[in-house]
């Protein structure tokens, strides 16, 4: 009596893992097709470059730049800046 109710937990385990197999396995294939149906994102759109802001070369002629020809850019109605030591000065009449 005693080696059948083994035999009939035995059985009860087998059963059970036997399940638990077959689940493991559907929920890998589920996961699997729900992640080949995720859709591919779409790509981000190129990030617009700020305008280049126009420059001359000029000579500077200040202590720091000495009179290198440095870049100036525009800094106000008439007035360049220079890109080195920052000093400002009218822009040259073109
Ligand atoms: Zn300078």
């Amino acid at each position: 009596m005693a080696d059948l109710l083994a035999l009939g937990l035995l059985g009860l385990l087998l059963l059970g893992a036997a399940t638990l197999a077959a689940a493991l396995v559907c929920a890998t294939v589920a996961a699997g097709r729900a992640l080949r149906r995720r859709p591919v994102p779409e790509p981000l759109p190129a990030a617009e470059l700020p305008a280049p802001r126009l420059f001359v070369w000029l000579a500077c002629h200040t202590p720091r730049c000495g009179h290198l020809e440095t870049a100036h850019y525009p800094a106000g109605p008439g007035y360049v800046m220079c890109d080195q030591c920052g000093t400002h000065r009218r822009a040259p009449s073109s």
